[in-house]
C-alpha cells in the first residue's frame, strides 16, 4: 500500500553534542535534510545548545532553516546548593522514594518558537549546568521551567520523560496525573509525542499517549528521536553508547548468548536514523499500523510541519558582545611597546615589521579591546594565583599558550603567551588573516584562579553579563574568551 506523503519535519534530533548519545553531526544532517524533502533542521541535544553556531552556518549552506531546541533534563527535586556537602545533606533528608528519584534526570523536549523562547532555553540550560549538574547531567526543576516557559513548545517526549517513567513504574493513572501536571504548567504549549521505535515498551506507551490525545484533545507530533543520519550508522551509535555504559563487545556477546539482552540499552534500537517520510510510512505499515490509527499518524506528521513553521524565523542577535574600550588601539600600542622592551626583543626589521603587520590587522578588525581583555584576565590570574596557592610566582596560573594564538608576536609581548613566534618560526596568519573574520584565543588557566575570577565577579565587571558555562567538555575559560 502506498501512503500519502503529507509532509513531515524532524523535531527531535540529537547531534554529537548530545554527549555520547548522538553520532550524527550537524553537517551530515544539514546535507541530508533537503535530500529527504524537508526544510528545517531542528536540533534538540541532551541538556545543551552548543550546536547552535554550526547549525546556523550549515543551514545557510544548504538553504534550510534552523530550529532551536533542547531535550532538557528535569528533576523536580533539584535545588540550588552551595556545595556538594549541602546537596548530600538535602538528599539524605528526603524520603526513601525521593532519594531514589533525586538520581534521575527525566527528559523533556523543548523547542523555541520565538526569540524570547530561545533566550529562555539558553537560561534553562545554563541554570542546569550551573546549579543542577548531577552525575554529569544538567537538570532543571519545575520552578525554573515555569519561570522560563514563554516562547517554548514542550512535549511529552520519550519513555524517559517524567510521564514515561510514571507509566513504566506506576501505570497509566499515575502517568495521566503527571501529564496533567505538565498541561497545567504549559497549557496549549504542551504537546504529545509519539515515536515508532523498536524499543519493546514503545507501542504500549504510544497507545497510552493516543488515549490522552483522545481524552484531552492535546495535539500529537510524530518524531523519530534521530540519533544519527544514516541507517548504517546504527552500529556506530551502539559503540558510542557502549563507551557511555562502559560495556565491551564481549559483554554484549555474552548477554546475547545467555539470551538476556532486555536491559541492554545499546541493543534497544537500531532504528534511530534521519528517516524520510517514505521510510516512516514503511515503519508504520510494518510495525505500528495496529497501534497508531492512520488518521492520527497523518495528523501527527502534519503537526510537525506546523510547529516547524511556527518555530522558524527565530532570529538570533549574533553581533559581537565584546566590551569595547575607548582608545583601545592606542592603549594596545602602548602595552605592546612596553612588552617589546620587557621581553628584551631585538629591534631588527623582522620583529618590527611583524609587530606592525599584526597591529594593523588587529586594529582593522577592531580586535584591540579583545586583546586587552585577554591580557587583563591573564595578568589577574597571575596576580592572584600565588595568593590562592600559597606558593609560586604566578607562572603556574596559566600555560605557555595553546592553539594558533602562539603565532602572535603581540600576544607574546602582552604576556598572553610565552612563546616567541619568530624564534619558533610560527605564522601569525594561522590565527588572524585578512581573509578570515576572526578567531578566538583559547586559554587554559589552572582551576583556582578561574574560580576566583568567577567568585570576584571579575568577568561581569568587564561587561560580560551572562558568562555561559556550557559543560565540563568545554572549559569555562573558553566560554569566557569567546
Ligand atoms: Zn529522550
Ligand atoms: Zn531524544
Amino acid at each position: 500500500m502506498k501512503h500519502e506523503i503529507c509532509g513531515m519535519e524532524h523535531l527531535h534530533l540529537h547531534t554529537d553534542f548530545s554527549l555520547l548519545d548522538g553520532f550524527g553531526t550537524v553537517e551530515e544532517y544539514a546535507k541530508r535534510i533537503p535530500e529527504i524533502n524537508q526544510q528545517y533542521l531542528c536540533v534538540t541535544d541532551h541538556g545543551m545548545m552548543a550546536a547552535v553556531p554550526t547549525q546556523i552556518r550549515e543551514c545557510e549552506k544548504h538553504k534550510i532553516e534552523p530550529i532551536f531546541g533542547c531535550e532538557l533534563y528535569v528533576n523536580p527535586l533539584q535545588r540550588v546548593f552551595e556545595s556538594d556537602a549541602e546537596r548530600t545533606v538535602y538528599r539524605k533528608d528526603l524520603s526513601e522514594a525521593d532519594q531514589k528519584a533525586f538520581g534521575l534526570g527525566s527528559h523533556l523536549l523543548a523547542i523555541a518558537v520565538s526569540e524570547k523562547g530561545y533566550q529562555n532555553l539558553v537560561n534553562l540550560t545554563s541554570w542546569g549546568w550551573l546549579n543542577g549538574k548531577y552525575r554529569g547531567k544538567p537538570r532543571v526543576n519545575h520552578e525554573q521551567l515555569l519561570k522560563h516557559k514563554e516562547g517554548i513548545i514542550f512535549t511529552s517526549c520519550c519513555y524517559s520523560s517524567e510521564v514515561g517513567r510514571a507509566f513504566d513504574k506506576l501505570g497509566s493513572d499515575a502517568a495521566e496525573e503527571k501529564l496533567l501536571q505538565y498541561v497545567d504548567m504549559f497549557g496549549e504549549n504542551y504537546l504529545l509525542e509519539i515515536m515508532m521505535l523498536d524499543f519493546d515498551k514503545q507501542p504500549a506507551y504510544n497507545t497510552f499517549i493516543i488515549s490522552m490525545h483522545e481524552k484531552y484533545h492535546i495535539p500529537i507530533i510524530l518524531t523519530q528521536d534521530c540519533h544519527y543520519c544514516h541507517q548504517e550508522h546504527s552500529h556506530n551509535q551502539r559503540l558510542m553508547l557502549m563507551i557511555q555504559t562502559g560495556r565491551t563487545l564481549q559483554d554484549i556477546k555474552d548477554a546475547q548468548l545467555a539470551g538476556d539482552t532486555k536491559d541492554l540499552f545499546e541493543l534497544q534500537d537500531a532504528n534511530l536514523w534521519l528517516k524520510s517520510e517514505d521510510e516512516l510510512n514503511d515503519m508504520w505499515e510494518n510495525k505500528y499500523s495496529k497501534i497508531i490509527d492512520y488518521e492520527i499518524f497523518k495528523a501527527a506528521k502534519r503537526k510537525t510541519v506546523e510547529i516547524a513553521k511556527l518555530a522558524s524565523g527565530v532570529k538570533l542577535d549574533r553581533s559581537i558582545k565584546l566590551p569595547m574600550f575607548p582608545d583601545a588601539d592606542e592603549d594596545l600600542k602602548e602595552k605592546v611597546m612596553q612588552g617589546f622592551k620587557w621581553r628584551g626583543l631585538p629591534t631588527r626589521s623582522n620583529y618590527l615589521d611583524r609587530i606592525k603587520r599584526e597591529y594593523m590587522l588587529i586594529t582593522s578588525k577592531e580586535f584591540s579591546s579583545y586583546f586587552l581583555i585577554q591580557k587583563m584576565m591573564i595578568d589577574e590570574a597571575r596576580r592572584i594565583c600565588p595568593e590562592l596557592l600559597g606558593w609560586g610566582d604566578g607562572s603556574e596560573a596559566v600555560g605557555p599558550g595553546r592553539g594558533s594564538a602562539v603565532g602572535s608576536l603581540i600576544c607574546y609581548c602582552l604576556g598572553i603567551t610565552d612563546v616567541d613566534p619568530i624564534r619558533e618560526d610560527l605564522i601569525f596568519e594561522r590565527f588572524l588573516s585578512e581573509a578570515r573574520g576572526g578567531k578566538s584565543m583559547k586559554l587554559r588557566f589552572s582551576a583556582k584562579p578561574v574560580q576566583a575570577m568567577i567568585d570576584q565577579d571579575y568577568i561581569e565587571e568587564m561587561g560580560y553579563e551572562n558568562p555561559n558555562l556550557p559543560s565540563d567538555s568545554l572549559p569555562a575559560t573558553k566560554a569566557y574568551t569567546e
